[in-house]
């Protein structure tokens, strides 16, 4: 498998999303090293994370709760324990506690009672599990998930006061058809001010296939890179 063709269309998107951040990253004066990148494998199957993996890939993505687990317990266990896996898709109460079963980290906490949710679920597996704050950055409630600005801190406060919660940071989608790099640059104050209360809070992850550069120019430091490397997805509901 690990020159198929289906491999080397992987590498050669790795390739070019590498040159992208690199250059990025040179305009905006950043170290390499400061952005991680997350791939974002939905719709895609376990042998493609398999494939990433021998690829060097470190983290990937998922945004829907049953394909995500079906797809983590398909993994070889060195591939898993090899991997950060991270959730990034909505959440709902009563889904999380399966969630912290097999994702890393969870990006998308965005309610009080999500955070409870998973806060419990964390102290029934006795781990701590990594959580970032999803920020709603369009202010439409256009459903894609995220906690009003405003809101943020009482979120941080609550995080932090949960025993089993670590709070790494904040989330977030640039609106559809908006100003991705002022929208990244919102995120920015807004992730600055969350770790002014809470300094472990350093991640900011943000910028996808099409705004990755303006993420990076904004300061993030995760970005969640999709199609730009796997190819394109049936669009979703
Ligand atoms: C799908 C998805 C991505 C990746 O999007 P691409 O445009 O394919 O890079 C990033 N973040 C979230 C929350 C997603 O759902």
């Amino acid at each position: 498998m690990a020159d198929d063709e289906r491999t080397r269309s992987l590498a050669h998107g790795l390739h070019t999303v590498e040159g992208r951040i690199q250059a990025a990253c040179a305009r905006a004066g950043r170290p390499r090293d400061d952005v991680h990148l997350i791939v974002v494998t939905k719709f895609f199957p376990a042998a493609d994370v398999i494939r990433l993996h021998r690829l060097g890939v470190t983290d990937i993505g998922e945004n829907r709760h049953q394909e995500a687990s079906a797809k983590v317990a398909e993994l070889p266990p060195a591939v898993r324990d090899d991997l950060t896996v991270h959730f990034i898709g909505q959440l709902q109460s009563n889904k999380a506690a399966h969630v912290v079963s097999y994702a890393d980290v969870v990006q998308s906490v965005d309610r009080t009672k999500v955070l409870r949710a998973l806060d419990r679920a964390a102290a029934a597996e006795d781990v701590v599990e990594t959580v970032l704050l999803q920020v709603d950055l369009a202010g439409d409630d256009a459903g894609r998930g995220g906690a009003r600005p405003r809101d943020l801190p009482a979120l941080a406060e609550a995080v932090a006061a949960a025993e089993h919660l670590q709070l790494q940071g904040v989330m977030a989608v640039a609106p559809l058809g908006g100003d991705s790099r002022a929208a990244f640059d919102r995120l920015r104050v807004l992730a600055d001010e969350v770790r002014a209360n809470h300094p472990a809070a350093t991640w900011i992850s943000a910028g996808m296939s099409g705004d990755l550069e303006d993420a990076v120019l904004a300061g993030a430091t995760h970005l969640r890179v999709g199609s730009a490397i796997l190819g394109s997805r049936p669009p979703q509901r």
